[in-house]
This record gives structure tokens, C-alpha cells and sequence, in this order.
């Protein structure tokens, strides 16, 4: 399986418009973040997770030449702000889109995006619906293609967001606390790609020293932090963190 971190930033993006600071200042390339995106790759299978605001800018860049779903984690629009930019997807492939999200989220979508959905085009004559939504619920298993993925709640603030396990790689962005009883999906992980949003304490999100505490309970083989603010020096924290993790930057690839 081969994962593309296709950004990294929380909602802000990195530089935040406006800012002063060292790190919105900073010159290197790994202090510059798209906001949080990831692309999943396992052997014929081809999945987004969040199409956010960058998700155009994200797809060409990154070279992406199709995608056989796309996963939304919770309805926040730095998690959705693509959505409109899918009608080029399916206009260039004659096919609606396959959309993955739970009913909370779905309900904001058809409010939002209400121009897309249940729209139809025209390309080169084949009249093509834009989006395909799928309904999908926390601990309940799906397949796209034969690869199972289970979504599971996190709690985020006054909403949930899902995370979800494929085989022995996790991904749990925008949550605050997991209940218990979804322990068990974070078990035995090669790979846990997780928020760590900066070092404050935050109603919705978790700071770096949760991330470490959660890393340290559930024990993952390898961690990579996401959803990074400005706060984030990423030269200044990849000294501080233990060796099974590491902090993710742009374009960063990993192959479990
Ligand atoms: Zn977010
Ligand atoms: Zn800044
Ligand atoms: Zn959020």
C-alpha cells in the first residue's frame, strides 16, 4: 500500500494569509502546507481521503490519473472545499464520482453542493451523473474493489468525524478523543497516520502531546503527525520526536 500525504495543514493552510510569523515566513518547503488530504494506492485501488480546498492544485500536482473512490472524514470545509472541482473528474471520465461519507456529513453536502448533486453533464455525448454517494456508517465495513475499510467515530468538537483502519494502516484526523470501544481498530497498526495539530490545547483537535500519548498507547509500528498548524516548525519538531515518528510535509510518501 502506498500513501501520498497531499497536505498536511489544518484548516488555516500554511502560511496562514496575513501572518507575520517565523514559520508562515520561513523559506522551506516543508513549513509550506496544503490542508489535510491523503491518496491511497493498493495495487489496483486508487482512494482519496477529503477532498479540501487545495484538492484541484493536490490532483495535478501529485500526478493523479484516476480514482476509484474518495472518503470524506466529517462535513468541515477545509475537508470539502473541493467538492465542486469533482465535476471535472467525472466530465473527463464519463463516470460519476464514487463518494464515501456518513449521513450527517452527506446531509451538508447535498445542501452545499446542491448544484452538483443529482446534476447530470455532457461530454463527448454520453450524458454522465456527477457524484455517486454512498452512505456509509461507523463500524461498519465496506469494500472498494475488494480492499475493507472500516470507518470508526471520533469525537470532534460539538460533531463526530470518522477515521478509518485499511488492513494495518489507520488514519484519524480532526478528533479530540476516540471511545474505548474503537480501541481495538487502532491495534496492531504498521502505520498510524494521525492529527497533531500544534501544542496548545484545543476543544476539537489534539496537540502534539496527545498525538504522543495516543502513539504510545495504541503502538504503532510507525507514526506520521498531520493537520499541523502554524505553529509547527517542521525542522524544530522532527528533532523532538521519538524514532517511530515522524512529522509529515507535502508530497511525502510512504509505502507499508
Ligand atoms: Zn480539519
Ligand atoms: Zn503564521
Ligand atoms: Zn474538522
Amino acid at each position: 500500500m502506498k500513501i501520498i500525504i497531499l497536505g498536511c495543514s489544518n484548516s488555516f493552510g500554511v502560511p496562514v494569509i496575513g501572518c507575520n510569523c517565523k514559520i508562515c515566513k520561513s523559506s522551506s518547503p516543508r513549513n509550506k502546507r496544503l490542508r489535510q488530504s491523503i491518496y491511497i494506492e493498493d495495487d489496483d485501488v486508487r482512494i482519496l481521503i477529503d477532498p479540501g480546498p487545495d484538492f484541484r492544485q493536490q490532483y495535478i500536482k501529485n500526478n493523479i490519473e484516476k480514482l476509484d473512490a474518495i472518503l470524506v472524514t466529517h462535513p468541515h470545509e477545509d475537508h470539502i472545499g473541493g467538492f465542486g472541482d469533482l465535476r471535472g473528474i467525472s466530465f473527463i471520465s464519463e463516470k460519476p464520482v464514487d463518494v464515501y461519507m456518513d449521513a450527517p456529513t452527506k446531509e451538508i453536502i447535498l445542501e452545499k453542493y446542491s448544484y452538483i448533486v443529482n446534476k447530470f453533464h455532457t461530454n463527448k455525448g454520453n450524458k454522465s451523473k456527477i457524484l455517486n454517494i454512498h452512505e456509509i456508517k461507523a463500524n461498519q465495513s465496506f469494500t472498494i474493489n475488494n480492499l475493507q475499510i472500516t470507518p470508526f467515530k471520533q469525537n470532534h468538537g460539538a460533531i463526530d468525524s470518522l477515521g478509518f483502519r485499511i488492513n494495518n494502516f489507520a488514519y484519524s484526523t480532526d478528533f479530540k478523543t476516540i471511545d474505548k470501544e474503537n480501541y481495538s481498530l487502532l491495534a496492531d497498526l504498521d502505520l498510524w497516520v494521525v492529527e497533531a495539530m500544534g501544542y496548545k490545547n484545543y476543544p476539537a483537535h489534539i496537540n502534539l502531546d496527545e498525538a504522543l500519548q495516543l502513539i504510545d498507547k495504541f503502538r504503532p509500528k510507525k507514526s506520521v503527525l498531520i493537520h499541523m498548524s502554524h505553529s509547527i516548525d517542521y525542522s524544530e519538531i522532527s528533532k523532538k520526536l521519538p524514532p517511530n515518528v515522524i512529522a509529515a510535509y507535502d508530497g511525502m510518501q510512504i509505502t507499508i
